[in-house]
């Protein structure tokens, strides 16, 4: 029997991030030495007092399904946590929780996107935002920022991207996969563009507002005059080691969430209820207690940061935020290594994989073809250990 599928899904690329640590724990299983630097998963534990509250809620006989835009607590305690982290008020009717902050970036995506409309990139993106942008029709507009900009984008360069088509912008600082994070006044002077624009709304994704290293993160919806066009994404993913628990939520205007919750009631209903639990304990509690795993990553940043400058043809930023480094690694292209031609970053990072058994992820994923991508969520003896056979395949 032929397989009929639908355009839609023969046309929607799988994630490289999720596909190169497939491919990293296939070699593994076959017993070949693999250092995976490939995806963006702290490698701690979730916090036992988070732990403590998700087994509390089971004794609790918490099974139900939960309302479809998450637990009435649990949005009051986003809303606490938006007022003490970001200096914003959203009310439990403008919050939406969602299985992870890729279901809300897609609910967002598919309630404001029609088919031909334009959502601006800002490259280097993360992976999913060209795909959900893809998946509604629409149309993205990519704006490219290199190393030599920090890999932050001007208000001129978004002011050209323009066009009356355009309805979104993907925003997210710190960033993933760079590490890049605008100041207060990079995002002011972007806002001076955008609130020219009333019908261009910005999804401002803040994953990794806690992950950060030298100054602090600021969230776009703070600007008063940009509080009804942004939609400020978040999750509980990566400050609070909790990827596999799928929890994340937005703050948004009213109307904006309720499209969100009409969205989800079709597709996923409410989030799983032990973790909502898990999250009201998480986002309650003091930032301070998660504050090892901002020290411990930062560390790994020095450490990691201060051989990466050490190899030959890497060119590499300082990255504030989040836990990646994005070298431009374009002075490899055209040269021929151990026999093998290297013509883009995605023959560059296959090359890694094959010479030095170590996983990164090709910067073509991210909308930067200059670059690779490497994490370092994971312990500093695998990180230096990678990093010196990454060197001995480049310079022997
Ligand atoms: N946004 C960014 C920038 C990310 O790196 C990720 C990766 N996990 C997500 C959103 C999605 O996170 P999750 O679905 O695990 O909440
Ligand atoms: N966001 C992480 C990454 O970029 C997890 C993988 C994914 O969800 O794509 O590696």
């Amino acid at each position: 029997m032929s397989h009929r599928l639908s355009d839609r899904i023969n046309n929607l690329p799988v994630s490289q991030t999720l596909e190169m640590a497939a491919t990293a724990r296939e070699l593994k299983s076959q017993g070949i030495d693999i250092i995976s630097l490939s995806l963006g998963e702290p490698d701690f534990n979730t916090p036992d007092y988070i732990k403590e509250a998700a087994k509390k809620a089971i004794d609790e006989n918490y099974s139900s399904y939960t309302p479809v835009n998450g637990y009435l607590e649990l949005r009051e305690a986003i809303g606490r946590k938006f007022k003490r982290d970001n200096n914003l008020e959203y009310n439990p009717d403008q919050i939406v929780v969602s299985t992870g902050a890729k279901q809300s970036l897609a609910n967002v995506a598919m309630v404001l996107l029609n088919p031909g409309d334009e959502a601006i990139l800002p490259a280097p993106f993360w992976v999913s935002y060209g795909a959900i942008i893809n998946l509604c029709e629409a149309i993205p507009i990519k704006i490219a920022s290199g190393i030599e900009q920090g890999f932050k984008i001007t208000p001129r360069q978004l002011e050209e991207a323009i066009t009356p088509k355009t309805k979104l912008i993907f925003f997210n600082s710190p960033n993933n996969p760079s590490g890049a994070v605008y100041s207060k006044e990079e995002l002011r002077a972007l806002a001076d563009v955008l609130v020219k624009h009333p019908g261009i709304y910005v999804i401002s994704d803040e994953i990794y507002e806690h992950i950060i290293y030298e100054g602090t993160a600021f969230s776009m919806a703070a600007f008063d005059d940009m509080y009804e066009q942004t939609i400020t994404v978040n999750g509980l993913s990566k400050s609070f080691a909790m990827t596999g628990w799928r929890l994340g939520y937005i703050g948004a205007p009213e109307w904006i969430a309720k499209a969100c919750t009409k969205m989800q009631g079709q597709i996923t209903s409410g989030t799983n209820c032990i973790a909502q639990r898990a999250a009201i304990t998480a986002l309650d509690e003091p930032i301070s207690r998660i504050k090892y795993m901002v020290d411990e990553y930062r560390e790994r940043r020095n450490l990691v940061l201060g051989y990466l400058q050490q190899i030959p043809g890497f060119i590499v930023e300082n990255a504030p935020g989040a836990f990646y480094f994005f070298p431009d690694i374009s002075y490899y292209f055209g040269k021929t290594l151990q026999g093998k031609r290297i013509e883009n970053a995605t023959d560059f990072s296959l090359y890694l994989l094959e010479e030095a058994n170590v996983a990164t992820v090709t910067g073509d994923a991210f909308g930067a073809p200059n670059c690779i991508r490497l994490s370092y969520a994971t312990s500093k003896e695998l990180l230096v250990e990678a990093i010196g056979r990454i060197k001995k395949a480049l310079v022997s």
